[in-house]
């Protein structure tokens, strides 16, 4: 089971993604608003995962994947996509970035994809 970062601006998806992810036996962390906040908590706390929206204010999850991967070479970051952000994505697999989970959680797609991901 890991340790998990959740950064995320919606509320709702915290929310859903925690409940996903304490179902499979997962343990949160911290959550944070925005990439900045997401960045600081990762350097605090050094988490197994984190999982990483990627529009957020302030620092997006671009962003913070970058500063992420910087302080951590290994750390193992999970990108949150939405429909239509294809570019995005390519740009995130640039950066580091592990995997992706799309929105709507689908709860067997995310454990599977958490599970893969703390593994390797
Ligand atoms: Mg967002």
């Amino acid at each position: 089971m890991a340790t998990v970062l959740m950064v995320d601006d919606s509320r709702t998806s915290r929310k859903i993604l925690r409940a996903v992810l304490e179902h499979g036996g997962h343990t949160i962390v911290a959550e944070a608003a925005n990439g900045e906040e997401g960045y600081l908590k990762f350097k605090e706390l050094h988490p197994d995962i984190v999982t990483m929206d990627i529009t957020m204010p302030v620092m997006d999850g671009i962003e913070a994947l970058t500063l992420i991967r910087k302080a951590d070479e290994n750390a193992k970051v999970i990108m949150i996509t939405a429909a239509g952000q294809k570019e995005k994505m390519v740009e995130a697999l640039k950066r580091g970035a592990e995997e992706f989970i799309t929105k709507p959680f689908d709860e067997a797609e995310v454990l599977a994809t958490v599970s893969r991901v703390s593994q390797k």
